[in-house]
């Protein structure tokens, strides 16, 4: 996982096992920090919605960054507008890059 803001590398990456990993389930949380952007955590399971989430600490609560003027409290990734029924490997980091189409619709949106 990359700073969604700034795709830089995140520091202080944890990994956090939140439940039972069954057959095909992977259920993880990843938090990292971005030097300039401060923490971001997601949850690593095969079902949607998969977001990336602004947080104030690892496991702590949801806070609002700004991009370009829009207030942000959750980043939709590639993978989620992706078709659900792909098989895709869900560390690879290709598929928690931030749409940013998608993002800008939902934040245009919720702001009318
Ligand atoms: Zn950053």
């Amino acid at each position: 996982m990359r700073c969604p803001i700034c795709t830089g590398e995140l520091v202080d990456v944890r990994i956090r096992d939140i439940g039972d990993v069954t057959a095909s389930l992977l259920w993880q949380m990843h938090a990292g920090r971005c030097l300039e952007h401060g923490w971001f955590q997601a949850e690593f399971i095969s079902k949607p919605p998969r977001e990336i989430f602004p947080v104030n600490r690892p496991g702590g609560i949801a806070r609002e960054v700004n991009v370009d003027g829009l207030a942000i409290y959750a980043f939709p990734t590639i993978w989620d507008s992706m078709d659900s029924r792909l098989q895709v490997d869900p560390l690879d980091p290709r598929y928690w890059a931030v749409d940013w189409d998608k993002l800008k619709l939902s934040a245009s949106a919720s702001r009318a």
